[in-house]
């Protein structure tokens, strides 16, 4: 079965409603590097990636060959014919992609928070008809990724896409960025005919992690992945422990299972339907639960402001947690996944009981 897709027309030419693939080193270092890695994910990827100008969050660390780099890109695509990829970050940065030929800029994530940036990219980007892809900020903040999406827009590029890379966090967690799957699916139900394409390789930070995280972009119905690949990853100037060899990527995407956005078969459609029917009613429930467990609090905030008590039990919500993960664990649901819930319960809890106490 085909993939129904609602995609723009310009992507489905390009992708061929296969998922787009954009492989290449994360840095341009040397023109034998690039052209080398080029001929080894030539067969697999359509755009070749490699950043000539790369923003680094401490100093110190290898910032990009320059536009130099951009001749070697021109090499490959004289050899290989892919498409070729860079980001940018300033005007200068678009007019020397543009006079070097490449097919499709990139806003990354460190430009994305900053709509001076943005709208500076915009303008300079007026009047061509390249494709643009605007990765997603570094913090979660949907209303920014889509403010530098209209940036982009209100310019007139019509060829545009996002590319989801996660989102930093202070928090100690597996993956480099977290991954959020929640905002790129609320942009995806905003904006379905626009191209969205993770990069695994940015979310986890760990070559071994981008198999499962590219599989499961899949199963959200991603349309393309881009993975950064190198010939000898550890010694990559940039990111070495997320980079792949280009025999490994093949490994990745043979590995990977497509599935279709949809199943129209009778009886799919019905079973699909029973199940639809009781998670809404288990919803249902999980609402008419939460609004008693909030009258209670309320009233646990009525007696608090009656004897002068302090909103916060610190001892008390510990207890809670720690109940809730042990029983959480015995029904087999996540850790993460319970203090986030219990968090957020407690969160409004704390809210409500604040308000009442603070009421005149
Ligand atoms: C990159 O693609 O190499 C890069 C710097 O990405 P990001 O903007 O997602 O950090
Ligand atoms: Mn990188």
């Amino acid at each position: 079965m085909t993939k129904v897709s609602e995609k723009a027309l310009w992507f489905k030419q390009l992708s061929g409603n296969k998922p787009l693939i954009i492989a290449g080193p994360c840095s341009a270092e040397i023109p034998d590097q690039v052209l080398e890695i080029a001929h080894g994910v030539k067969d697999q990827a359509t755009i070749y990636r490699a950043g000539i100008w790369k923003p680094r969050t401490r100093p110190g660390g290898f910032e990009g060959v320059g536009a130099i780099g951009l001749k070697w890109l021109q090499q490959v695509k004289a050899e290989t014919g892919m498409l070729l990829a860079t980001e940018v970050a300033t005007a200068e940065h678009v007019e020397l992609a543009l006079a070097h030929d490449i097919d499709v800029l990139w806003i990354g994530a460190r430009t994305t928070v900053n709509p001076f940036a943005v709208q500076e990219i915009a303008d300079a980007l007026k009047g061509t008809d390249k494709i643009v892809f605007i990765k997603n900020p570094v913090n979660p903040d949907l209303s920014l990724w889509i403010g530098g999406f209209e940036r982009l827009q209100n310019s007139g590029i019509e060829k545009l896409g996002f590319i989801h890379r996660g989102f930093s966090s202070y928090e100690k967690i597996k993956y480099r960025n977290k991954p959020e799957w929640q905002i790129p699916i609320d942009l995806q139900i905003r904006f379905p005919e626009i191209p969205l394409i993770n990069d695994p390789s940015h979310i986890t930070g760990n070559r071994e992690l981008i198999q499962q995280v590219a599989q499961k972009a899949l199963d959200l119905n991603f349309d393309g992945l881009m993975i950064e690949t190198h010939c000898t990853p550890d010694l990559a100037w940039s990111d070495a422990a997320q980079q792949v060899t280009p025999n490994k990527l093949q490994e990745i995407l043979s590995n990977l299972v497509l599935r279709d956005s949809l199943n129209l078969e009778d009886s799919y459609l019905h079973e699909m339907s029973m199940f639809r029917t009781r998670i809404d009613e288990i919803d249902t429930q999980i609402l008419k639960l939460l609004k008693d467990r909030m009258q209670i609090a309320d009233e646990i905030g009525l007696l608090k402001k009656a004897k002068n008590v302090a909103v916060l039990q610190p001892e008390r919500w510990q207890e809670v947690l720690i109940k809730m993960r042990r029983e959480g664990k015995e029904n087999k649901l996540g850790e993460a996944f319970i203090t986030s819930l219990f968090k957020a319960i407690h969160d409004e809890s704390i809210t409500r009981q604040d308000h009442i106490i603070n009421r005149k």
